[in-house]
Parts: structure tokens; sequence; C-alpha cells
């Protein structure tokens, strides 16, 4: 492929043959993709998984970031330890408590964001053809990671209560008696990413002991827990069972994405070899972001920020389901009890991937279903994310997409395909 750039033809294929062979699976996620066209105003974006961050207090940003540079910029400034900064790891173990979750300082380690983590843990323990169970759907960039360390990614039956413990004992017999070696278990347990699903009290533990039997490692990733609507969600997975499950947290949904931190507590026997493959990586994490969010923490009313972004991502989530009744009452649609996303099925015989064009010259914008399947499947969903827009948009981009929807159907009734 050749592009002109200043006036010179750029060959992208130049260094193709040099590339190692897993580059091959390094492909544009298909939010990724999104992002241009998602960036026109005119545009209203159902599509990228992002915080609303004009809700956030900048005044307490501000001054977090005056109260650390008076105090200790020459720690702010200067490299860290690989593990993370001390006092952030403690405010992290009293955050976790609140998920039920007693880590020690010792076994958390801070990482760029919880997509740092995966690629850690991933590049850890997977070999080439290397078995990771996940939800059907799963989030797309633990998807991306698994296919770019070239794993098979078995996806397991997954409904409104979550991963079906049933469906996870049924592929882990057959993959074994496949000759298989199952590696992890990934869940997201709480608000699912793209589902919304929340795992129900009595399947987590029937996991746990499943993965507990065969000797296989959770990954529990959850940056949403804290954004719960009505009740809090049922114990972390980590809370029964120290020694099997990496925990993940970020605080890009309750803070910022842009700080880029996040954690991971990990069982004692991980812990040093995750540290070391941090320190691999990045030698250490951003000292000066992990700094700010600590003071953050410390001299702020973090909590109550969180309470507001509960209410605010309520509201988002009764506008986005009181549209979807109004107009698309015939679609299923999850019905989340905290985070950003709702999970839609079309009617049969439409495909989400195609319809995209479509819906963007509709001026709407979503994620098709087929991003959070590592094996083709999803055609006949898509995700809604319903965080960022305000909710009087989320309303208009359904309603956008329910024109979009009905012109498919007509097409489809004409011409019998939903090209
Ligand atoms: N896990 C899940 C389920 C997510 O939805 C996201 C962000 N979309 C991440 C991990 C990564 O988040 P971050 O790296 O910003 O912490």
């Amino acid at each position: 492929m050749t592009e002109t750039r200043l006036g010179q033809a750029t060959n992208f294929d130049s260094w193709k043959h040099a590339y190692a062979k897993r580059a091959e699976n390094l492909a544009v996620s298909e939010v990724r993709a999104l992002f241009s066209v998602v960036s026109r105003p005119e545009v209203v974006s159902l599509a990228g998984g992002m915080p609303d961050v004009s809700a956030m207090d900048n005044d307490a940003i501000r001054s977090a970031f005056d109260s650390l540079m008076s105090s200790r910029p020459q720690y702010a400034l200067q490299y860290g330890g690989g593990q993370g900064d001390l006092r952030l790891r403690e405010q992290i173990c009293q955050i976790m408590e609140l998920d039920g979750v007693h880590g020690s300082v010792e076994d958390v380690m801070i990482t760029t964001g919880s997509q740092h983590a995966l690629e850690l843990i991933s590049d850890l323990f997977l070999d080439q053809g290397d078995v990771v169970l996940v939800e059907s759907p799963s989030y797309v960039g633990a998807v991306g990671i698994f296919r770019h360390k070239e794993a098979h990614i078995e996806h397991v039956f997954t409904d409104h209560d979550g991963l079906s413990p049933d469906a996870l004992e049924e592929a882990v017999e057959r993959l074994k008696a496949d000759g298989k070696r199952i590696k992890l278990l990934y869940v997201v347990p709480n608000f699912a990413n793209p589902s919304g699903v929340t795992l129900s009290e009595e399947r987590r533990q029937r996991v746990l002991q499943i993965c507990r039997d065969h000797g296989i490692l959770i990954v529990e990733d959850n940056p949403y827990g804290l954004l719960y609507f009505e009740d809090q969600p049922p114990k972390a997975l980590r809370a029964f069972d120290g020694d099997g499950v990496v925990y993940l947290g970020s605080f890009s949904k309750i803070l910022s994405p842009g700080l880029r931190v996040g954690y991971v507590l990990a069982p004692p026997a991980i812990r040093e070899k995750l540290v070391l493959a941090n320190e691999s990586a990045i030698l250490s994490p951003a000292t000066f972001a992990q700094m700010l969010v600590s003071e953050y923490l410390a001299t702020c009313d973090w909590q109550k920020q969180v309470a507001d972004y509960r209410n605010l991502y309520r509201t988002k989530r009764d506008a986005a389901l009181e549209a979807v009744r109004q107009y698309l009452p015939s679609l299923h649609t999850t019905e989340p009890a905290g985070g950003f996303f709702l999970w839609l099925t079309l009617p049969e015989g439409l495909n989400s991937k195609e319809m995209l064009p479509l819906a963007v010259t509709e001026l709407v914008a979503y994620t098709p279903g087929t991003a959070f399947f590592g094996d083709g499947r999803g055609h006949e969903n898509i995700r809604i994310c319903f965080s960022h827009p305000t909710a009087e948009n989320v309303k208009v981009g359904i309603h956008r997409l329910a024109n979009v929807i009905d012109r498919q159907i007509e097409l489809l009734e004409t011409f019998g395909s939903s090209k």
C-alpha cells in the first residue's frame, strides 16, 4: 500500500518481511477504527467506551496537582520503583476492601491502566495455542491481546447472570480431552464490557471451584465495580481465593483514563514475576501520574465523585433503556445495573457490521458485536455505550439507530439481504 506524504511515496509494506510472526495478529480494533468518524461533532457516538470526564471535579485535580508540586516534586518528577508508589498501593488496598478484597500492599502492583496488566499477564502465561476461556462476548482489548499472543480463545456461554458454570465445565472437559492446555479464565464479573451483565453470587462460587479443580488461573478484571446504579455487586472472586485469582482494577472509569493508572493484586506466587515483567517493559509506572492519583485520593472527596458518577450514569442508562423500549421495542437488550454498556440483539438476518456505514451516514455510531468475539461471531449484536454522550444525545442516537434498523429490515424484506 502506498500513500503520498509531503510529496514522497510511502510504502507501508516495506518492512513487512521483517515483522515477527505474531505481528500478523495485530489488527486495528473495530473500536479504534471508528474513532476518526466518531469525533465528528454531528455524529452521536454510542461506540467508544469512554467515561464522561466533563463530570469530573477539575478543581479537585488542580488542587491535588498544586499540593503534589509544592510538597514532593523531586519524587514526582523522578523514576520510581517497578512495583509502584507505596502510598498509592496502600490506598488501593482500601479501595479493594469496598469490593470485599483484603489484599496486602506487597501483592499490589501499579500498571499503565489495566490494559497493561492484561498484556503483562498474557505475556507471562500464554504460549502459542494455550487456551484462554472468556465470556461470550468478551472485552475487545483483552481479545486483542490474547490473539496477539496466538492463544486459542474459547468463548463460554454467558447469559443475564454472567458466565455459565455448566458451560464452563463442559468447555474445560472438552478442551482437556482434546489435549489442549488451558491457562486462564478471563472474566469481567461486574457490569461487563460489552454485555453489561453481572456474574451472580452463586455462579461466582461455582466458577471458583471449577477453576481450582482444574488448575486454571482466573483473571478478574473489575474496572466498573464501583459504578453500580442500585445494589452493590456481589463480592469479588478474589475475596474468596487469594492464590487462584489475579485481580485487576483501574482509575480510568472513576477518575480519568488520561492518567493511565491501573493496578493488579497478584497471588503472592506470581507477584515477583509480574514486577519483573513490569520493570522489563517500562522500568517503572509513571511516577507523576501515580502520585497525582494518590494525592487526589488523600486530599479530595473521591467517594463523592464516584457517587456523582453513579448518579450520572444511572440517568444515562435510564435514558438508553427508555429509548430502546420506545424506538426498538422488539429488540432484546441487556439491562445493566451499573457500568457503561447495553448489548442489543438485532432481528434475524441483520448484520451489525454491514449496517455500520449506513448508521454513520445517519449520524450515529456504535460498535458491532463482532469486535467482542475471537471467532467471528457477534454479527447480530450491537454494543451501545451510554456513558459519554449526554442523556439527550443517547436518546437521539438510539432513535437514529432505530431508523437505520427499520431501513435495513425493509431492504431485507425487499431484496433478501441486509446489504
Ligand atoms: N478492562 C475492561 C473490561 C475495560 O472495559 C477497559 C477499558 N475499556 C480496560 C480493561 C482497560 O482500561 P484501562 O487500561 O484504561 O485501565
